[in-house]
């Protein structure tokens, strides 16, 4: 049925900027690595998407890769996107990435120009675009060159295929040496995408310092860890979900009993600031100014508009910030 984008969806979603561009983007974007593919139900994805735009997230971030099968997330949003968002194409931040395994042969991974320049026409062809805003190097490749890398996306700009450029999971060193390129192509890097949540602190042992430093902005993903960050796992491994399901990259031996006694007690810490876990969770990365937007993934609108409410309790006073911590050290 016909959809029209509820006109209050600007009212209550923040913006942050990212990094030193032009550019806001919303405090919950969403991903779709999951619950997007051509082996999940079309109907509640397109539900999801249409919820999220209609409560002010403008961003939603795909890769080739995503599915399953691969490249089959890009196909559903394309016809999502013709089905309902066509009209609100110029309020609409799309991102897709290319790095990991997409066709056979030498040039369907990694970080060559040719593959970087040839996946995202592939993107492009699936999701029936003519640009994307944001496009993303998926994952550093120690076999090509940075600068091969960096000129492809800077390339691609050039040809008008993306907006924006953007690295995902380079560390502090190369982040800095990929921003330095960039610069001096005339194409600044925007934004980095991390793994990043309370459970999986790396960025902040120097990524996040070299992020500031060269005015570039911050997107986490997996920053309710793949739902052990929520009240889903609390009592075991329910059948309906990301690690009972076959096509799910969480692994039920990844929900160990250590992670599931932090969670009981996060979930505690949540309780008494009037949250869920996963809304303590989102807010927790919040409380960093340097990250710009929390990426979020979710199985159904119910659990989207469950995340949304974080954003009525994003602060944290010290002594709550301690608790955490010491309840992750243990
Ligand atoms: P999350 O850590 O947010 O995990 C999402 C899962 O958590 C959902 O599928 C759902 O699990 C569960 N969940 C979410 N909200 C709730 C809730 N309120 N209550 C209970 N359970 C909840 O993120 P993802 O791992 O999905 O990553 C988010 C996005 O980040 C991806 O879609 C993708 O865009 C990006 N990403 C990027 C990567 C990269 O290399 N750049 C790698 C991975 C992700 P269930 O399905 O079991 O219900």
């Amino acid at each position: 049925s016909f959809y029209k984008a509820l006109d209050k969806r600007y009212e209550k979603m923040s913006y942050r900027r990212c990094g030193n561009s032009g550019l806001l983007l919303p405090e919950i974007s969403l991903g779709l690595w999951h619950n997007f593919g051509h082996v999940d139900e079309f109907e509640n994805g397109k539900q999801m998407l249409q919820t999220a735009f209609d409560n002010g997230i403008t961003h939603f971030d795909l890769a080739n890769n995503y599915g399953p099968p691969p490249g089959s997330a890009e196909e559903n949003f394309g016809k999502i996107l013709k089905q309902s968002f066509l009209p609100y194409r110029d309020e609409l931040i799309i991102s897709t990435k290319a790095g990991y395994l997409m066709w056979p042969g030498p040039y369907g991974e990694w970080g060559s120009k040719k593959y970087l320049v040839a996946s995202l026409d592939q993107s492009l062809k699936r999701m029936g675009l003519d640009y994307v805003d944001i496009f993303y190097s998926h994952r550093p490749d120690p076999n090509t060159p940075l600068e091969e890398t960096m000129s492809a996306l800077d390339l691609i700009v050039r040809q008008g295929k993306a907006l924006y450029v953007g690295v995902s999971s380079y560390n502090a060193e190369d982040t800095k040496k990929a921003s330095k390129i960039l610069k001096e192509l005339g194409t600044p890097c925007l934004i980095h995408q991390p793994r990043y949540n309370m459970m999986d602190r790396w960025v902040e042992n120097g990524l996040m310092d070299v992020l500031e430093n060269e005015g570039i902005g911050c997107i986490p993903f997996s920053p309710l860890e793949q739902g052990i960050l929520t009240d889903k796992y609390l009592q075991g491994i329910p059948e309906n979900s990301r690690a009972a399901k076959s096509s799910g990259f969480l692994q039920s031996d990844q929900v160990t009993s250590k992670k599931i006694k932090q969670a009981h007690k996060l979930n505690d810490v949540a309780q008494n600031r009037n949250q869920s876990l996963a809304q303590m969770a989102i807010a927790w990365l919040l409380k960093d100014e340097r990250v710009t937007s929390v990426l979020v993934g979710v199985s159904s609108e119910k659990q989207l508009i469950n995340n949304l409410a974080a954003l009525d309790n994003k602060l944290f006073m010290d002594s709550e910030l301690e608790v955490i911590d010491a309840i992750l050290n243990n």
